[in-house]
């Protein structure tokens, strides 16, 4: 439940509001808006929204009588614990009349959204080995219970181990790989620089069905992956290499599900072109394939759900079939990438089916997904750069 929305750090407006004297239902963590705004009701009234939603969806092995739950009542970020006991109270005096055995409750902050006026309510279902693991002491930046022995562990220094990820030799390449790797480093500096202008827009998309965070992730990926092109070009790398470099550090500093798939497809075309050789027409058109496979196969969108995949596989297959039929790779690019902005933007017809948006199904509807609109202006400037410094 939320009783107002929170602003990003960066952002001059909160990502949702809520009107005076109302509550949003069923926002998410990452300040996704609610499901339905209702007038504000009493704590107990609260109480009883929030344990009867989650009774209506127990686990099919879950009978409520006799259950053991573990319960947690988490304060967003600006309800603070005399509220919070307030709710906890109603909860706990309607789980014990659903025959529920609360073990070892948790009231407080745990996971919150900045500033968010919030409450949520957990309930965990406990067997024998869980309620032993929820019971142990605990003792994590984020998470403290019960009494641990102090750890004696010693840990490499943070600038240390990050020096000696970097310092990873490089596999050596051929000359012809060597030669095009800056084209990679080109088109990886270029999509930045896109980002870079589009980021604000993107949040703002993002924003409206899922957590408005888009444009700072492409931004902080695109930076990294950027960073990480130039390193590996300066330190001899094939375009393979270079690619594979650029999606591991785009993945990692990413953060969000976008971030995670972009790192996956760079990797998979890097391995696909390989350090060997100057990589064909058909070459490129063929890791574009396996990249599209690789964001498939971790994220299990389809065409149709509302994803980045519906601006990437008209993307892959027109690519794919231009080159076929004998098309210069840029040319054939140029005709792909098209493609991809007419798919991305037809996602504004389409109901999400994957990702934060789900939930929100109707508020999306009239927008286009907004991995799918970053990903066609990706390779839209991609092309650009091709235009300009490939010939074959
Ligand atoms: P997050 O969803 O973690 O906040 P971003 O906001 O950076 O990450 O990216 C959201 C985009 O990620 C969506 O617009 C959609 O294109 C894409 N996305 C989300 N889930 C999937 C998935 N399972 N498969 C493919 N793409 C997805
Ligand atoms: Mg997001």
């Amino acid at each position: 439940m939320a009783f107002s929305g929170c602003t990003l750090p960066g952002a001059s407006e909160p990502l949702f509001t809520v009107p005076a004297g109302h509550m949003a239902v069923g926002m998410g963590i990452h300040g996704e808006p609610g499901i339905e705004t209702v007038a504000l009701p009493t704590a107990n009234e609260i109480a009883a929204r929030l344990v009867a939603g989650l009774l209506k969806e127990l686990p099919s092995d879950v009978t409520a009588a006799g259950a053991r739950a573990a319960v947690i009542v988490n304060g967003l970020g600006s309800v603070k614990s005399e509220e919070l006991f307030i709710i906890y109270a109603g909860v706990e005096k309607l789980l014990t009349e659903a025959g529920i055995t609360v073990i070892e409750p948790e009231v407080g902050e745990y996971a919150t959204s900045f500033e968010m006026a919030g409450v949520s309510l957990t309930l965990f279902w406990l067997d024998e080995d869980l309620e032993a693991a929820w019971s142990s002491p605990s003792y994590t930046p984020a998470y403290r219970k019960g009494v641990v022995a102090p750890a004696n562990a010693t840990f490499a220094p943070v600038e240390e181990s990050i020096n000696s990820e970097l310092s990873e030799p490089i596999p050596t390449a051929s000359a012809e790989s060597a030669a095009t790797a800056p084209i990679a480093q080109a088109v990886i500096a270029a999509i930045r620089d896109m980002i870079e202008r589009d980021a604000d827009e993107l949040g703002r998309l993002d924003a409206i069905a899922g957590d408005g965070d888009h444009g700072i992730g492409m931004q902080r990926g695109t930076r990294a992956a950027s960073a990480a092109a130039d390193a590996a070009i300066a330190g001899g790398a094939g375009t393979g290499t270079v690619l594979i470099l650029a999606g591991d550090a785009w993945a990692d500093k990413a953060g969000g599900t976008s971030g995670a798939l972009w790192g996956a497809a760079l990797r998979a075309a890097g391995e696909r072109i390989g350090d060997d050789n100057a990589p064909s027409a058909s070459d490129i058109a063929d890791s574009v394939s396996a990249a599209c496979a690789s964001i498939q196969s971790y994220g299990k969108a389809e065409v149709g759900d509302k994803t980045m995949v519906d601006a990437l596989v008209p993307f892959a297959e027109t690519l794919a079939s231009q080159v076929a039929a004998g098309e210069s790779l840029a040319a054939a690019w140029i005709v792909a990438a098209r493609e991809s902005t007419r798919a991305a933007v037809a996602t504004s017809n389409l109901l999400p089916r994957m990702g934060r948006a789900r939930p929100h199904m109707e508020k999306s509807l009239g927008t286009p997904d907004p991995g799918a609109i970053s990903l066609a202006r990706a390779v839209t400037v991609a092309g650009h750069v091709l235009a300009t410094t490939t010939t074959n």
